[in-house]
């Protein structure tokens, strides 16, 4: 079904950022907008929950063996190591989900995952980076969250040049500075195109 045009001509709105950006922010209030018809497409993952994640909810958490059999299986859309032994990616059959209720599928995922999805589907898919006002103000964001170790945040502040880079691939960038402009911003650049 993934490849061929489907019935309800429904939209790939993808959110991609170094984590700490404000991705999950903009996203969960995009999803609130009943008038923009979008669903969560919940992800792969085979970390461990964090913080109040719900299986099923934010990820399907799978052990690395579930997740490597649907490597195998070819059950993914795309996946990336995206951390050292954490593996994440969207199932064929989580877009199908969503597409067969009628709805949009909105996606919180990684640069490189974001940019799969828009080469596999350029047109139906919204591409959008969100950035962070710089280096420091993520650094500061991903502390005041307050779910990891200094560890786990080096880790995802030793990604973000990397990923930074990669903006100028994306359809649309959305700078998160202040955080009321940047939501008001995603809903009428998300509206827009969904309206096409
Ligand atoms: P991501 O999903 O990109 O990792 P989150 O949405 O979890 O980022 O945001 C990281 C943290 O920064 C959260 O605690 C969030 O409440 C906060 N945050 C998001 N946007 C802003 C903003 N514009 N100004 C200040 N803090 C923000
Ligand atoms: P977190 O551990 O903070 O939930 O997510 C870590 C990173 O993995 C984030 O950048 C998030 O966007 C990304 N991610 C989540 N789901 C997917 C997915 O299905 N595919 C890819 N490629 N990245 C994902």
């Amino acid at each position: 079904m993934l490849d061929k045009p489907n019935k309800h001509n429904g939209k790939l709105i993808v959110f991609s950022a170094p984590s700490g950006s404000g991705k999950t922010t903009l996203v969960r209030h995009l999803l609130k907008q009943d008038e923009l018809n979008l669903e969560f497409s919940i992800s792969a993952a085979s970390r461990e929950p964090r913080g109040k994640e719900v299986d099923g909810k934010d990820y399907y958490f799978l052990s690395f063996q579930e997740f490597k059999n649907k490597i195998k299986a070819d059950e993914f859309l795309e996946w990336e190591e995206v951390y050292r032994d954490n593996f994440y990616g969207t199932l064929k059959a989580e877009v199908e989900r969503i597409w067969a209720k009628g709805k949009h599928v909105i996606f919180d995922i990684d640069v490189s995952g974001g940019l799969r999805i828009k080469d596999k589907f350029p047109e139906k898919t919204l591409a959008i980076f969100v950035k962070p006002p710089d280096l420091n103000e993520l650094i500061r964001r991903l502390k005041n969250r307050g779910e990891e170790t200094e560890e786990k945040i080096s880790m995802r502040v030793a990604k973000a040049p990397a990923e930074l880079a990669t903006a100028r691939s994306f359809d649309v960038i959305i700078v998160n500075d202040n955080l009321d402009k940047a939501l008001k911003e995603a809903e009428t650049i998300v509206g827009d195109f969904l309206k096409q």
